[in-house]
């Protein structure tokens, strides 16, 4: 049994997902306490549980303890059953994390999987649709297999309601080198707005087209959906290069203008747009349970987070295997050592 303190590292909800898919990967059982104890509201919220819980369903575990303020549970793996299911969090937490939960065991199973994730699309500490459409699931499917994700309906924080399909066509993992990102291709910027001020998405634009001055104007477009998906607004700044794509959000928050918001969003594009790396702060984390499954490959990307770090040392308890970073003219470099 692995015996994982949550309040370690960046001590959020990531390392209950990445400790679920770990264990269905690996068949091992573990007990998590303090669980979200580096967070100012510790244990679990109603999207943990929801991701815990399709853990359970798609992999045939036992899990006790599992209640929303929960501070520990212990999960007991069983068998990945691939088929088709619905998850719905119920409230604006991230249809995205549930997925991030279940997304490794079942692109490795036996057999397709088709999912249905009812909950937030555009919401805070998260990643929107767009990022998994754009960004994550053209790496994971360059890994084997082949995934595609599907935007029902959009839902933001705190209403929620958002619906997002997915589609796995499973393969085992080989790995991949993620070092070079390409040439540029495209950029895009697009405030979107549902059921507020519509020159909340203008000022937005506006905002970050003076940080990327040298996007073309046709590059900034706004976006109305009906006011029935609202309230709510999403920042998005892509930048396409031949290898990867960069996907940067803000989400407007009450009493945040949207100036800031959208200054802070497009001085990060302009830091990754800075860099060579091929992985931006968010990616970094996400690739790393894939190619520990694919036991090799190595990407180059910006500074590392404290999730990145979080979830390699877990990784590493898991399966024994060890991430290696090192500093490079592309930014770091981050290689797993089998
Ligand atoms: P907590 O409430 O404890 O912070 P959480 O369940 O929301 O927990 P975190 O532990 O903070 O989760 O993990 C957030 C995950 O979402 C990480 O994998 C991170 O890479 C990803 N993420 C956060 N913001 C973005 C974003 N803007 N774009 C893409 N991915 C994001």
């Amino acid at each position: 049994m692995i015996i994982i303190d949550g309040s370690e590292g960046e001590g959020g909800g990531q390392v209950l997902r990445y400790a679920c898919a770990l264990s269905l990967l690996t068949g091992q059982p573990f007990t998590i306490q303090n669980i979200r104890g580096g967070r100012e509201k510790p244990g679990l919220m109603r999207q943990h549980v929801t991701a815990i819980e399709a853990a359970c369903v798609i992999g045939g575990a036992e899990c006790s303890g599992l209640a929303v303020g929960s501070n520990s549970i212990s999960f007991r793996p069983g068998r990945v059953t691939p088929g088709d299911y619905h998850f719905a969090v119920g409230t604006a937490g991230s249809t995205g994390l549930v997925l991030q939960t279940v997304l490794v065991p079942l692109m490795t199973a036996d057999a397709p999987s088709r999912l249905v994730i009812e909950g937030g699309t555009h919401a805070m500490a998260a990643p929107p649709f767009e990022f998994l459409e754009r960004t994550l699931l053209p790496v994971i499917n360059r890994m084997g297999p082949t995934v595609s994700a599907r935007l029902v309906r959009h839902g933001f924080f705190p209403r929620g309601g958002g619906r997002i399909e997915i589609d796995i066509a499973p393969a085992p993992l080989r790995r991949i080198e993620c070092v070079d990102r390409g040439r540029a291709v495209s950029v895009q910027a697009t405030a979107i707005v549902a059921g507020i001020p519509f020159d909340i998405a203008e000022r937005e634009l506006k905002s970050a087209q003076k940080i990327l001055s040298g996007w073309p104007a046709e590059a900034f477009v706004t976006r109305q959906l009906p006011a029935d998906q609202g309230p709510g607004n999403a920042l998005l700044l892509e930048a396409c290069f031949d290898n990867v794509t960069e996907l940067v959000s803000g989400f407007g928050k009450l009493g945040v203008p949207a100036e800031r918001l959208a200054a802070t969003a497009a001085r990060r594009m302009a830091g990754y747009l800075a860099s060579d790396a091929f992985a931006g702060p968010y990616l970094q984390d996400q690739l790393l349970l894939p190619m520990a499954i694919a036991r090799g490959g190595r990407f180059t990307t910006v500074k590392l987070s404290e999730h990145s770090n979080t979830a390699a040392a877990l990784i590493e308890r898991f399966t024994g295997s060890r991430f290696h970073i090192s500093a490079g003219d592309n930014g770091n470099l981050v290689e797993l050592i089998v």
